[in-house]
């Protein structure tokens, strides 16, 4: 499955739900999700880590289908084979 075919599923599954919440809320989700997986990390917990990814990810999802951005055209269009900075790949990038 492509970035953009989960994004889609994301949108047949929740969108009305997503769209009636607003952008501001389900950023708040978002932001929440990222906290949780960070603590998911601190406690090295690989399965807590697992369904924080899965949560971060789909609420990120959920967001682009709100305001309408196609996420894996985003990425790609940005991280395209190479650093978008300095242009190597590997990145050379020195900080
Ligand atoms: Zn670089």
């Amino acid at each position: 499955m492509h970035i953009f075919e989960f994004q889609k599923m994301m949108s047949r599954l929740f969108f009305h739900r997503d769209y009636e919440r607003g952008v501001e809320e389900t950023y708040c989700w978002l932001v929440e999700e990222l906290a949780e997986l960070g603590e998911a990390i601190e406690g090295n917990d690989r399965e807590a880590m697992e369904k924080e990814f899965a949560d971060v990810i789909a609420w990120l999802a959920s967001l682009a289908n709100i305001k309408g951005i196609d996420l894996e055209r985003a990425a790609i269009k940005k991280y395209n084979g190479k650093c978008p900075k300095c242009n190597q790949s590997p990145c050379q990038c020195t900080v």
